[in-house]
């Protein structure tokens, strides 16, 4: 750290992303959840040589085309989205725009929301999941900070049914509830039709698991119009032109190739329920994942860590979380069919040779 480093970030420790090899030809990569489906053949035709001349323009700070797409896509009124670049930053936004209640969250979920708390000086209670990883929405009865919770939630891709995300939202009103739905495209309820309801709830989806577009950077916020006015007053006075004119075009397109999203997501949930009965026929404990992932691990003949070590070595990515709880598992990023029977066969292969 420079001696010109403010002082306040002392105790700041940086979000940690997956590994993102250079060359991922030999690879099987597992690690970050990305989609192993390009992105649609409308996004890519989109995104012509005339466009790409149309960078030495500013893009539309208003994402106008794009919010009125997902507007209508999600059957919402256009003031109630925000889109920014990925939904890391709409999250950043929140938990700045947000801090002064502070926020309540799970003790295993995304990585990142202790670190922009930290960062925004946000007070957290760390709500510790139950023993079989699943969320109780009585563990946040007496919380009166905001709760910030991803639905499904990683890293074992559970899921909060929609009557509990009602009582959690009911229960005290003048706290924020924030539902990361970054996974919800791959079986799980959405919570989006009660922001019309509830001023007190927002929404944050992505476009980097099932529109296939991590590279591009996109994600949204959906919810009551002033919640939605308070992000955008963060964002024009930090930077008005977050997310770039491809990306403005990549998203618009990528939510109109609705038969695309349907194949591609069908096609990974195929791929996760594969992955899930191949798995606990080879004796591992599998939690019941409505996302693009799964968790799995506590084999009686290998341990976490070494089961991911040994896939390292045969050149499969997984992620590991070397945590007191997640240590006996790993996370397996969903890809194609045939990449997870690939999967299987290296895992049989790792088994075999124990
Ligand atoms: N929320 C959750 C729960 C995530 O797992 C991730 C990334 N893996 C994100 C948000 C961030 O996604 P992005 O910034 O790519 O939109």
């Amino acid at each position: 750290m420079s001696r010109f480093f403010s002082t306040k970030f002392d105790d700041l420790e940086p979000y940690v992303p997956g590994e993102q090899p250079g060359n991922i030809d030999n690879v099987l990569k597992l690690n970050t959840n990305e989609n192993p489906f390009p992105p649609s053949k409308n996004v890519i035709n989109a995104l012509s040589e005339d466009e790409i001349c149309r960078l030495l323009l500013y893009p539309d700070p208003y994402c106008t085309k794009l919010n009125e797409t997902l507007a209508k896509e999600l059957k919402v009124d256009f003031n109630n989205v925000y889109t920014g670049n990925g939904s890391d930053e709409v999250l950043a936004f929140c938990f700045y725009a947000f801090s002064d209640k502070g926020f309540a969250f799970p003790d295993l979920t995304y990585g990142f929301y202790s670190v922009f708390a930290s960062l925004f000086n946000a007070e957290t209670t760390i709500v510790p999941l139950r023993d079989d990883f699943s969320i109780n929405i009585q563990d946040y009865d007496n919380i009166t900070k905001n709760i910030i919770i991803s639905n499904p939630n990683s890293p074992a891709g559970l899921f909060l049914p929609l009557d509990e995300i009602k009582k959690l939202i009911e229960k005290n009103k003048d706290r924020l509830i924030i539902i990361d739905e970054a996974y919800i495209d791959f079986g799980a309820e959405t919570a989006v039709p009660l922001t019309k309801i509830y001023d007190n709830l927002l929404i944050i989806r992505t476009f980097s698991k099932s529109r296939s577009l991590a590279g591009g950077r996109l994600g949204a916020a959906i919810g009551n119009e002033s919640l939605i006015r308070d992000l955008n007053t963060i964002k024009f006075s930090f930077n008005p032109y977050n997310v770039n004119r491809l990306t403005q075009i990549a998203g618009t397109e990528a939510i109109k190739d609705k038969e695309y999203f349907e194949y591609t997501r069908s096609e990974i949930i195929k791929a996760r329920e594969y992955t899930k009965y191949e798995m606990k026929k080879l004796g591992f404990s599998v939690f019941d994942s409505m996302a693009n992932f799964v968790f799995a691990g506590r084999h009686d003949k290998i341990s976490g860590k070494e089961y991911f070590e040994k896939l390292r070595k045969k050149n499969v990515i997984v992620r590991y979380f070397n945590t007191p709880r997640e240590k006996d598992y790993i996370r397996i990023s969903i890809a194609t069919i045939k990449e997870m029977q690939k999967f299987i066969d290296i895992t049989m292969e790792i088994l075999q040779e124990k």
